[in-house]
């Protein structure tokens, strides 16, 4: 039931991409970043891990997996560097602040500190 089921409201949920019925929709299935990069402030840090290495950080992010996982693959790719998704955080292997911090902008995001 929507919230505005029973109300003039109320119509039948129709896709906003194809128009059709949600039922009869034909659409590949999009990748939905329901938080827009815009509003999202994340925070990025160096960190360092067992044995001194040292990790790029991304923290804050919205929690759609999705979207994270493409971001990592981007990143990874960009810094040509190995990297993992953990409970919502971002972590590149490396010291990569400075060109993690660029690409960030360059998406949209805000960026603390
Ligand atoms: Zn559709």
């Amino acid at each position: 039931m929507g919230l505005f089921a029973g109300t003039p409201f109320d119509r039948p949920a129709v896709c906003e991409h194809c128009d059709r019925p949600e039922a009869e929709c034909i659409c590949p299935p999009p990748l939905r970043q329901v938080v827009p990069p815009e509003k999202q402030t994340l925070r990025l840090a160096l960190e360092k891990r067992k044995k001194g290495k040292m990790v790029t950080v991304i923290r804050d992010l919205a929690p759609e997996p999705d979207v994270q996982a493409e971001l990592l693959t981007k990143l990874k790719t960009l810094c040509g560097a190995g990297g993992t998704l953990r409970e919502g955080t971002l972590e590149i292997q490396g010291e990569h602040l400075h060109r993690v911090q660029e690409a960030l902008r360059k998406l949209g995001y805000r960026i603390r500190g």
